[in-house]
């Protein structure tokens, strides 16, 4: 994070206390990130005494929302999509209230902006999507049937798996992969050469298609806050590092904690420091900026919540550098709440680390193509350079894997399953489920 986004303070933290954790409990959950979260709420409902400890100052790992200046800034854009089966299991959708953006994706080129969406969703951008010059209607309408039939069957994951890329260009041509599939993608993989796993390509693209993902209302750091409201107070010990452990035992910077279970719920590379044996990925890197635009919002995507992507950044086979960016949006337009006094949030996306001033002014004239306005009056906001983003899922990707290492040391993490919010809820779920049915 640069130091800018360093001094923003963080959202309430009330739900938890930096207490001193307790010399003993049922089971110790290391890391109150999702998968932290939702392990020990699953036993916690169980009637276990479930103690979780976090290192950071605040619960919610790579979900955290700062809140500066009547602004509610993500740190890295993010959404949260409402088809999420596991998330639907242990979130109050309702009081999550997302706020959707549209169901499509907007594609500058050559200067001008082409509409592309689910017709059922956004039946008024049909017509658009079937002229954008972006690929022939027959690879259009391919690709509409393979995410319909995904969506309709919840098929296996494949036996054999492959790169995204190589299957994408193979079976919807190279067209329409370049201009839209490859920028979209880049940006929810943090891999802009699609070497991302073929069966989590088919995942995201189902729940792409079974639901619209947003903004929760308060913010992303709204979710992580609704699973540590279903905990007993003083069950999350803030501001506490694990630093070793063993079985029946954890040891922290503050204090030792003895237990029948532990579930190491950290990101992929503290559980490989804490046991070696489980085996890290490499990390994708994103750095998020934003900026208040001075125009009225209705100039930008009119009006319109919709993720704007580059259609000619991989034209040329290779990156072109001068564009950074790999995606941006308006957020205001679906969530008004994160600024206040009608101001327009903009939130812009690179892959990898760019935090120099010279990188933000590469951004505003990226934006300024890609929404078609000046942006020498925006106001940058701050910049999130985020090293360890996602796991990378490089194919071939087992999108399961055990959860109990033996001895009572369980682990969880998105990982461990899909690097998504949904995965880290199902990596807690199986946790959970093995941990319980071993302890009876
Ligand atoms: C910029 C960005 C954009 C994303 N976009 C999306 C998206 O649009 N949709 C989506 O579904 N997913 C998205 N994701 C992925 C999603 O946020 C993650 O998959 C999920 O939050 C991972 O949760 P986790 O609990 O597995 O890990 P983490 O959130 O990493 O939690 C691990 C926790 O362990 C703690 N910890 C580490 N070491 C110790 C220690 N020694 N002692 C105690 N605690 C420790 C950490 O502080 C942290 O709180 C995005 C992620 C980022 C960063």
């Amino acid at each position: 994070m640069t130091s800018s986004a360093q001094q923003l303070s963080s959202h309430d933290s009330s739900s938890h206390d930096s207490s001193s954790v307790p010399s003993s409990c049922d089971v110790v959950v290391i890391g109150a990130g999702l998968a932290g979260l939702a392990t020990a709420r699953h036993l916690a409902i169980s009637g276990l005494d479930v103690h979780v400890i976090e290192a950071s100052d605040d619960i919610g790992g790579r979900v955290r929302t700062d809140s500066v200046d009547g602004l509610l800034l993500d740190r890295g854009f993010q959404l949260y999509n409402p088809s999420y089966e596991e998330g639907a299991r242990i979130l109050d959708l309702n009081l999550l209230n997302v706020r959707s953006f549209t169901a499509g994706v907007e594609v500058r080129i050559n200067g001008r902006s082409h509409r592309l969406a689910d017709p059922r969703h956004e039946p008024t951008w049909a017509v658009d999507s079937l002229l954008a010059p972006v690929g022939s209607w027959t690879s259009k309408l391919k690709f509409s049937r393979y995410a319909a039939k995904l969506a309709l069957r919840n098929p296996p994951p494949d036996s054999v798996d492959q790169r995204t890329g190589a299957f994408l260009e193979r079976t919807f041509g190279k067209e329409l992969t370049s201009t839209v599939l490859r920028p979209f993608l880049a940006g929810v993989f943090l891999d802009e050469n699609l070497d991302t796993s073929k069966r989590f390509f088919d995942v995201v693209l189902r729940s792409f298609v079974k639901g619209r993902p947003g903004l929760p209302e308060g913010g992303m750091q709204q979710i992580p806050r609704q699973l540590a409201a279903q905990l007993p107070a003083g069950s999350i010990h803030t501001n506490t590092r694990v630093v070793s452990l063993k079985s029946g035992q954890v040891v922290t910077d503050n204090g030792i904690v003895t237990c029948r279970a532990i579930v190491v719920a950290t990101d992929a590379q503290v559980a490989h420091t804490l046991i070696p044996a489980v085996v890290a990925p490499e990390s994708r890197a994103v750095t998020t900026w934003y900026h208040l635009a001075d125009c009225d919002g209705s100039e930008l995507t009119q009006g319109k919540s919709t993720i704007v992507v580059d259609g000619q950044r991989f034209s040329h086979g290779s990156i072109d550098s001068s564009r950074p960016l790999i995606n941006t949006a308006v957020l205001t337009h679906a969530a008004p709440e994160y600024a206040s006094d009608n101001r327009v949030l903009v939130s812009s996306s690179a892959v990898g680390i760019h935090d120099s001033v010279y990188s933000e002014t590469l951004v505003r004239k990226h934006l300024e193509a890609l929404y078609g306005v000046s942006t020498a009056g925006w106001t940058h906001v701050t910049t999130y350079p985020i090293a360890d983003a996602l796991p990378a899922m490089s194919a071939p990707h087992a999108i399961t894997t055990p959860a109990h290492l033996g001895d009572g040391v369980y682990v969880a993490g998105d990982y461990r399953a899909v690097s998504s919010i949904n995965g880290a809820f199902t990596s807690a779920r199986r946790a959970a489920e093995a941990l319980l049915s071993d302890l009876r």
